[in-house]
């Protein structure tokens, strides 16, 4: 009753103060560890993202490009203090995070930038659910996990280990994630000429955050994915109950839609966003998305001199930001609260 009483007003609070997003008296619903934040390139930190609700201890990880890398990282900067090895017990840390703390995998497809780090420390990995939307599984089935590329860790395929249990996810429906609190619900992203990405709604409590997978926009993938998710999403937003989203941005301004790869920059970032503010509030769009936390991730580092993309794209979407957006940039090892 209080609980309720409490979000009504902090929705009445973030209606008065001029978004619905927004809502500063709440403590952070999910809090997020990067273990690998990069869009390719760096090897030793590409897209991998440790989710849990605060004080739970439980971890799902959502993709598993750089693991034990970042796992490192993280525990030396004290992001997984919430995780520690059991009293008496003989694993280090980092080891024991990957095994007993993470109870799950989220994947959202199979390039090797969101599964290297899953495919090479499954040798030391425990028996685990590894959660996917068709096209995904079908993929490490045939691709990795066959044999051939890899030992077959899959519980499907040829003479299967068993020990990432697969479950397949479909489109829309909410399915718990085993070992924790939480749920999810998965949506189709196009990701060049629509080869099939994946978003994943997280719900913990009557709370959610959004991680995206790799995506172009709508209108470059001649596709409506990413309509269906801001229109699956808008009601969360009225509500107050998206905390937050993880969106990729790959490249920053200036590239030509036919060298996007199936993946954002800032100008398509902010033209998405925009349409997620119409479908939230199509009569005050420029304040329906105010306060929202969105972490961009996904950045490709450059081999070139100059100024990194990375603190370009800053640049651009703090240029490009008239929808009072907050946007955070994870870095590895480090702890985000949403
Ligand atoms: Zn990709
Ligand atoms: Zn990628």
């Amino acid at each position: 009753m209080l609980k309720n009483s409490l979000s009504r007003w902090c929705l009445f609070a973030g209606l008065v103060m001029g978004g619905f997003a927004s809502c500063g008296a709440r403590g952070p619903a999910f809090s997020v560890v990067t273990l690998g934040c990069e869009g390719g390139l760096a090897e030793g930190n590409l897209s991998c993202y440790l989710l849990t609700r605060p004080g739970s201890g439980a971890y799902v990880a959502l993709d598993a490009g750089t693991v034990l890398g970042g796992l490192r990282q993280a525990v030396a900067r004290g992001s997984l203090n919430d995780c520690q090895p059991e009293r008496g017990s003989n694993q280090s840390h980092e080891g024991w995070v990957l095994r007993q703390g993470i109870k799950a995998y989220l994947v959202s497809h199979a390039h090797i930038d969101h599964v290297s780090g899953l495919v090479i420390d499954s040798t030391d990995d425990t028996s685990k659910p590894l959660l996917g939307l068709d096209p995904t599984i079908d993929d490490l089935r045939d691709h990795l996990f066959n044999w051939k590329t890899w030992p077959n860790f899959g519980s499907e395929g040829e003479r299967p280990l068993n020990q990432y249990r697969y479950q397949r996810l479909s489109e829309g429906n909410r399915q718990p994630i085993q070992g924790t609190d939480l749920e999810v619900q998965a949506f189709t992203l196009s990701h060049s000429n629509h080869y099939p990405s994946s978003a994943f709604l997280v719900r913990g409590g009557d709370q959610y955050l959004l991680y995206c997978g790799d995506t172009g926009p709508d209108e470059v993938e001649r596709s409506q994915c990413l309509e269906r998710l801001w229109a699956a999403v808008a009601p969360l937003i009225r509500e107050g109950r998206l905390r937050g989203i993880l969106l990729e941005s790959s490249y920053p301004d200036g590239r030509e839609p036919g060298l996007l790869f199936g993946h954002l920059t800032p100008e398509w970032m902010m033209k998405e966003l925009h349409r997620l503010a119409q479908s939230v509030d199509p009569k005050n769009p420029q304040r329906a998305l105010a306060g929202l936390k969105i972490a961009v991730t996904h950045i490709k580092p450059s081999l070139e001199k100059g100024r990194q993309p990375r603190e370009l794209v800053q640049e651009q979407l703090k240029a490009r930001n008239d929808l009072g957006i907050v946007f955070l940039f994870p870095e590895q090892g480090r702890r985000l609260e949403f």
